[in-house]
C-alpha cells in the first residue's frame, strides 16, 4: 500500500509509513477514549439462565430425533437472536396469540424446531410435545458470571456511568438487588416504560436522556447483534457486542467473549485499575 515510487529515496518512505502507521495506531486505540458512560443489557449480557432456554430446548429436540447438526445448531441459536429482537414474526406472532400463552409457546417450539433443521410437517407434529416438555424441564437459575462483579467494580473506580437497559417489560430492580447488581448502576430502565423495544432507537434515547450523556460518549454492550448492536447505532450509542461463540461474524463493531473483557477494550482509552 505504502511502496514507494523510484523518485523516492528508502529513509524517506520509512519515515512516511512509520508516520502513517502511527496515525492509524493512535486512532484506533483512541476509539474509546471519549466514553463516559456504559449501558447494559441485561438477560444473555449481566445475567444469565443455568441451564440456558435454548440448552435445554436443543436437548428435548434431540431426544425427539431431530436431526440437529452443528451447522443446523449454529443456524437455530442465531435465528433466537433475530426472533427475539422485535422481528416481524415476533410482532406477528404477539398478534395472533395474544391471549393464549401455551399456544404462543406452542409455535415458538414449532418455529425453533425448523431452526433446527425439522421439515415443516415434523416441526408441526412435535411442537406439542416440546412445548409440553419445555414447561417440565425447564427450570432455570440465575447466573451472574463472577467477573461481571469484578468488572462493574473496575469500572466505578474509573468513574464510567453506568446503567443497565432491558428490554423487558416490567421493571427487575428486585432481582437486580437479589443478585447484588444494583449498587453498581445510576438505574434499570425496563422497554415497556419507554414504551419503545431494541432496536429501536426511541429505548436507547431514553435511557441516554435519563443519564444526560451524549449517545457518541456512551456504549452500549449487549449480547443480540440484532437488537443491541443495530438499536445502538440507529441511536448513535457506540455498541459492543458480546459473542462468545462467534454467532455474528458480520458484526461490524468491537466484539468481546465476555463482560470480563471490557476494561482491556477501554484500558487504551481510559486508565482503569487492575485491582
Ligand atoms: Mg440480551
Amino acid at each position: 500500500m505504502f511502496w514507494p515510487p523510484p523518485s523516492l529515496n528508502l529513509r524517506l518512505y520509512l519515515r512516511f509509513s512509520f508516520f502513517i502507521t502511527s496515525i492509524l495506531l493512535e486512532v484506533l486505540l483512541s476509539s474509546f477514549s471519549h466514553i463516559k458512560a456504559i449501558l447494559f443489557d441485561m438477560d444473555g449480557t449481566l445475567r444469565h439462565n443455568r441451564p440456558s432456554y435454548q440448552e435445554t430446548f436443543f436437548n428435548i429436540a434431540t431426544r425427539l430425533g431431530a436431526p440437529i447438526t452443528d451447522e443446523t445448531h449454529y443456524q437455530a441459536k442465531r435465528w433466537l437472536h433475530y426472533y427475539w429482537a422485535k422481528s416481524g414474526e415476533l410482532l406477528s406472532d404477539q398478534r395472533v396469540y395474544a391471549d393464549d400463552s401455551k399456544a404462543f409457546w406452542t409455535n415458538h417450539a414449532r418455529l425453533l424446531l425448523s431452526a433446527l433443521g425439522c421439515t415443516p410437517d415434523l416441526a408441526a407434529a412435535w411442537a406439542p410435545k416440546a412445548f409440553q416438555m419445555m414447561n417440565d424441564e425447564f427450570k432455570p437459575q440465575d447466573w451472574v458470571p463472577p467477573d461481571v462483579h469484578v468488572t462493574l467494580e473496575k469500572l466505578r473506580a474509573a468513574n464510567y456511568r453506568l446503567a443497565v437497559l432491558s428490554n423487558r417489560s416490567r421493571p427487575f430492580q428486585e432481582q437486580m438487588e437479589n443478585l447484588g447488581l444494583a449498587p453498581y448502576f445510576e438505574f434499570a430502565l425496563h422497554a415497556g416504560e419507554a414504551e419503545a423495544w431494541k432496536p429501536e432507537p426511541q429505548v436507547f434515547q431514553r435511557a441516554v436522556e435519563r443519564l444526560g450523556c451524549p449517545p457518541a460518549e456512551t456504549l452500549y454492550v449487549g449480547d443480540n447483534y440484532f437488537a443491541d448492536v443495530v438499536g445502538a447505532r440507529r441511536a448513535s450509542l457506540v455498541p459492543v457486542l458480546i459473542d462468545p461463540e462467534g454467532l455474528f461474524p458480520e458484526a461490524d463493531c468491537a466484539v468481546i467473549q465476555g463482560v470480563g473483557d471490557l476494561p482491556e477494550l477501554l484500558r487504551n482509552g481510559k486508565n482503569l485499575s487492575d485491582q
